[in-house]
Order: C-alpha cells, then structure tokens, then sequence
C-alpha cells in the first residue's frame, strides 16, 4: 500500500517523500479513507503510531479540495492538544505536510502573550493548533469564531481529562456549529472518554491499531529494585555502565526534576529539566537542546513531556514511577516510535509496588525485574505480576526473561508486521449520552 492509492493528491505526496514517509502506518491506512469520505472518527492509537499524519493528510485534503476561504478571525479546522507542546509540535508536523499547499496554519496556547495571537488570528487560519484555556480566552475576547468550523480533532483527548480539561471541553463544545467532522485520537480508551465520544462525534468509524492499553512492543522494558534514597546514585551508575548517550528521564514531582537535574549538573553531567513551573520559552529551548543533542539527560515531569516527539530516542528511565498507570504507557511511547527499537527502564523501590502492579496489570505484562549488584534493595520490592497480584512474602528473585530487542531501524521505513498489533478496524458501538462528564476538575 502507497500514500497514492489511499487517495492523496499530488502536492501531500510531494511532502511525504521529502520526509521519507514510504508505506503509511496501520492508523494512517485506516484513517485516511474515513477521513477523506467525511467519516468522524473514533481512533485508539498509541503514541509514536503515525496518528498524526493520521488525521492532518486527509484534513488538509478536504481544506484545499472543499470549503470556502476563510473568514477574518476564523479558523475552518481546529486541532485541540492537551499541552503546549504537544501543540508547537502537531502544528509543526502539519507545517511540513502543508507545505506545498495554499493553507495557512497557527498554534495557540497559554503561558506566553496572547496579543500576538490575537494580531495572528485577524486575517484568519485555516488550521488553528490550540489547547483547550487559550482557545477559550481568545473565543472570550472576539478574537476567534467558530462558525466556519469544518473539523475538529481532538489529539490526546483521554490526556486532556485527565489533565482536568473536561469543563473546557464542555465548553468548547457549545462553540462549535453543529455541522463538522470530528476526529478523536486517544491512546488510551476510558468510560470517560467513550461519553466523550458519545457527545461529540457522530456515527463514527472506530479504528484500534494496537490491543488496548498495550504498550509497544518495541520497547524492551524492565525493572531495577532500590532502595528509594538510592535512587541517584543507581542512576548515575547505570548511565555510565552502560554509556547512555542520551536520555529522556521521568521524575514524579517538580521538585524530583529539579533534585536530580541539580545532583547530575553537580557531577558535571550535561543534564537539564523541564516542568510545568518553568516559563515555556525555557521549557522549549531545554527540549530544542535535547532534541539537538545539546543535552544528554533531560528529565521531566509526565505533563511537560506529553506528546513529545524526538525521533531516535532510544532509552526513557522512569526515575519514579508514574501514579496514572497509563502514564507509563505514554512515557515509554517516547521510544520505540515508528517501527524503532528502544528501551525503558525503571527504578522500583519497596514504596512504589503498588504502582508497579498496576502498570503489569494495565499492560498485560509481568515486567523483568534486574538486580544490580551493589544496589540490592534493603526494603525488598514484594514480587508483582500482570493479574494485580502483590506477593508479599519473600521469594526468590525471578531469573530475567529475555525481551523486545533486535537492531535499531531507520524512521522512514515503517514496519507494519509484527511491530504493531492487527491493523483489522474493529468497529464498537459508540454510547450516546446526553451531556459528558464536566465533574471536578482533577488537579495538574
Ligand atoms: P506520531 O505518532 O504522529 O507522533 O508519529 C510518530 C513518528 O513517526 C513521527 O516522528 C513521524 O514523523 C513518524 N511517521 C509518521 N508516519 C510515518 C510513516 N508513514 N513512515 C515513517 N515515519 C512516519
């Protein structure tokens, strides 16, 4: 299968190739036809899936094929994204795959000026990459209408409520003409969601390229057992035992990024944070510098790195543990993208078991466990496995099991078989609801 004979015109072609995309990915294959024949779309894609060539190819199609020009303070699709730079990171994607055609496009977010937004958005764009706050107050102030809305994506959307944006979402809602497509990507499938969906799509097609919940397989994973006040010194050892070159490091709090970023600066490692407390300029230049090896260790909290896409990446080390299970399944989505191999390690103390067990049991999975000499736990970790069951009488260490691995791939040649799950669209009733989930809002 080619990006030609799902139905893209010339000018997409011409991008694709310059990027080195050859075969479309599973979630691209099936959603680019639906998309193209005004289908809404209820799409269940992991992260580093291609989703969002996914939803943008066949968006900028029908903005170029159909519609009219826009409208001063006007947008005719909107792309909502759970954080800031998940959105300066879609909208660069969209950028590149536009680029050979008539359309103009723009991210908008919070955290930084909005007059020039507001200055931006006068002569209208066609496609407006937004989050959810920045949206509403540039609505709020005339800045923006909606009603020449065509499309509505939402990129991330069991992120966004999870991130407390369901009274956004409501309210975003009542902007929007009731005429559109709608497309909504998740990676993971909650009941909140599914109400989500019964609101805001209609007669959707349902694609699954991946099991549920089901993290990459990819991605090689395991565990190390420490001591909870070990956890630096670990670190560091692991880092030079095995030579990491550059690594995306997941810490719980804004406190633990700054700790260890501080720890490792002081053993003159090139290391720097980013965290929801820091200004977005700073937050986008650490992440530019990672991206352009700058920087060997870039830790961040799970809010700061959602979404992010470095390609190549190939270690993420969850320095915590992440209390949202399915965190962990978009943390470690930072490797392994796009047919790559990759690795993820995490550092388990005795604390975190119960966080341990409900990552194997979201992802199906007994994790390995690997001691490391020297750094043997004193406050044991019970043994756990993907049924939720915490042991907590002392057994023998389980010998390591072998997994994942083989050699690193190129991006640009995507692997469909065996790399990702079936890519048979399984379709699901979607429940109708009369109004979604707008309860409290759960703290960042
Ligand atoms: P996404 O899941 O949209 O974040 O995409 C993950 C990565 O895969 C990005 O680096 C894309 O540039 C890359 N990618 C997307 N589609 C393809 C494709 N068909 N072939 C090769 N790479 C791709």
């Amino acid at each position: 299968m080619t990006f030609a004979t799902l139905g893209l015109i010339e000018p997409l072609l011409r991008a694709l190739e310059t990027l080195g995309y050859q075969t479309p990915t599973p979630v691209q294959a099936q959603a680019i036809p639906a998309v193209l024949a005004g289908r809404d779309l209820m799409a269940a894609a992991q992260t580093g899936t291609g989703k969002t060539a996914g939803f943008a190819l066949p968006l900028l199609q029908l903005l170029t094929m159909e519609g009219p020009k826009v409208a001063a303070n006007s947008a005719r699709a909107l792309i909502l994204c759970p954080t800031r730079e998940l959105a300066e990171q879609v909208h660069a994607s969209v950028a590149e795959y536009a680029q050979h055609l008539p359309l103009t496009t723009y991210a908008v977010y919070g955290g930084v000026s909005i007059n020039p937004q507001m200055m931006k958005l006068r002569k209208g764009v066609d496609i407006l990459v937004a989050t959810p706050g920045r949206l509403i107050d540039l609505f709020r102030q005339n800045a923006l209408k909606l009603n020449q809305l065509q499309t509505l994506v939402l990129d991330e959307a069991d992120r966004m409520l999870d991130l407390g944006f369901s009274e956004e979402l409501a309210n975003i809602y009542r902007m929007l003409p009731k005429k559109r497509q709608t497309l909504l990507f998740s990676a993971t499938f909650s009941d909140d969601i599914r109400l989500l969906a019964g609101q805001m799509l209609n007669d959707p097609l349902s694609i699954e390229v991946s099991p549920r919940n089901v993290a990459a397989n990819t991605v090689k994973q395991w565990v190390v057992p420490v001591d909870k006040k070990r956890k630096p010194e670990l670190f560091v050892h692991l880092m030079r035992k095995g030579r990491w070159k550059q690594v995306l490091v997941f810490a719980k709090t804004r406190n633990g990024v700054d700790a260890l970023v501080d720890k490792l600066q002081g053993l003159g490692i090139n290391a720097d944070g980013i965290h929801g407390d820091k200004p977005q300029a700073t937050r986008q230049r650490a992440l530019d510098r990672f991206k352009a090896s700058e920087v060997q260790i870039l830790v961040a909290t799970d809010v700061a790195a959602r979404g992010l896409d470095i390609e190549d990446l190939p270690l993420v080390v969850n320095f915590d543990l992440p209390i949202v299970a399915e965190d962990y399944i978009h943390r470690i989505g930072r490797t392994g993208r796009a047919g790559n191999t990759g690795e993820a390690i995490s550092l388990v103390c005795a604390d975190e078991v119960n966080m341990l067990s409900a990552i194997e049991m979201l992802t199906r999975q007994t994790l390995t466990r690997k001691m490391e000499p020297d750094f043997e736990p004193e406050h044991r970790v019970p043994d756990t496995d993907a049924s939720g069951q915490v042991v907590k009488k002392p057994k023998k260490p389980k010998k390591p099991k072998a997994s994942g691995g083989g050699g690193k791939r190129n991006l640009g040649k995507w692997v469909d078989s065996g790399d990702v799950a079936p890519a048979e669209p399984s379709i699901k009733p979607v429940r109708k609801v009369p109004v979604f989930n707008t309860g409290p809002r759960k703290k960042k």
